[in-house]
């Protein structure tokens, strides 16, 4: 059997409230049932982005909307998209006939609204990681997207932040976390933990990035880096050439929510909007899937192949690599790893396995 592939971030319940047909076909995204199928894709994250800008009192509210969209999307789905929240709900709906098996995960711990009741009910809707800050800082944790914080890392609170997800089995997820963070998610956390979408700063190097210390962190927990497809964090020449020509990507995402974000569809199709200007500005320096591969190959050259995996951002990002349409192109990335040199058990390792461990390993 073809190895199945879990991509651990997906930016889709955006795009499910902005009115997607998953079932029927999504051109205008990067996610639909029909390209999970051909792309081999068993197991997808589907996260649950709250932004930076929105006020205390509509964080919450946020997640646990986008939520609903993912059980309306699985629900509307004829049974090929199912939730699941543990490797046995994942093999059990797998062998009952779904295509796809739907995690649910929330991007940035502004959601819970400094509470940790609310970390709580999003543990009962099924959410099985958080990542812990997105491009701003919290008053608990550092963001790898500020130049500066008035503190280092984790406070008090965000350490309580983390042990408690450790306990209810809630990931711990440093993409887009400070360096600092990461050091303190390492120094504190009880189980492995999660880079679900980062590239690696060794070869593209920006603090959205980790350095090899943060990877080798990772790694030490027992956990696993999903190496992110966005161009702007897997080569510097894009990076540069993104800088000069359009200038900071979160920047430009946080004017789009900022005029729009109350109106779903106008921002999507203002997002929409940026990513083609973007893609036709950027294609003489877009990199080839050979990019993705180089960033796998560098983890699993540092720490091994237990700690490698996919993390797409499909859905999320303004651009792809070239020959990476979209999530039907895993089969073409997975060839690639073995032309590279990477064994089959390798390769199953890094599409599959490793993220089943990690969700294994924080019951
Ligand atoms: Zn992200």
């Amino acid at each position: 059997m073809a190895i199945r592939v879990a991509d651990l971030h997906c930016d889709t319940p955006l795009e499910i409230r902005g009115g997607a047909d998953l079932a029927a076909g999504h051109a205008e995204g990067h996610v639909d049932a029909g390209r999970l199928e051909r792309g081999g894709v068993g197991l997808a994250v589907f996260a649950c982005y709250v932004a930076p800008s929105l006020p205390a009192g509509r964080a919450f509210a946020e997640a646990m909307d986008l939520l609903d969209r993912i059980d309306e999307a699985c629900a509307a789905s004829g049974g090929r998209l199912a939730k699941a929240e543990t490797t046995a709900d994942i093999d059990r709906v797998l062998e009952g006939g779904a295509t796809t098996a739907v995690v649910a995960a929330v991007e940035n711990g502004h959601a819970i609204e400094e509470d940790l009741g609310r970390l709580e009910r999003l543990r009962l809707r099924g959410v099985r990681y958080m990542t812990l800050t997105h491009s701003r800082n919290l008053s608990w944790a550092a963001s790898s997207g500020e130049a500066s914080c008035s503190f280092e890392g984790l406070t008090a609170f965000g350490e309580k932040v983390v042990h408690a997800m450790n306990e209810m089995g809630i990931v711990v997820d440093v993409s887009h976390a400070h360096a600092t963070t990461v050091r303190d998610v390492a120094r504190i956390t009880r189980r492995p933990f999660l880079a679900s979408h980062s590239d690696a700063a060794a070869l593209c190097p920006i603090p959205r990035n980790l350095a090899d210390d943060g990877i080798r962190a990772v790694a030490a927990s027992g956990g696993l880096v999903g190496i992110n497809f966005f161009p702007g964090f897997l080569d510097p020449a894009y990076a540069e050439a993104q800088e000069s020509r359009i200038g900071d990507l979160f920047e430009a995402l946080e004017a789009v929510e900022r005029e729009h974000g109350d109106d779903p569809a106008r921002r999507l199709a203002a997002g929409r909007q940026l990513a083609a200007s973007m893609r036709e500005r950027m294609a003489p320096v877009r990199p080839g899937i050979g990019r993705i591969a180089d960033h796998v190959l560098h983890v699993v050259g540092l720490v091994g192949d237990d700690h490698a995996g996919f993390g797409s951002d499909f859905d999320g990002v303004p651009d792809l690599p070239e020959g990476v349409p979209d999530c039907s192109a895993f089969p073409r990335i997975l060839r690639e790893l073995r032309e590279r040199g990477l064994s089959e058990p390798s390769v199953a390792k890094i599409a599959w396995g490793n993220f089943r461990r990690v969700l294994d390993a924080n019951p």
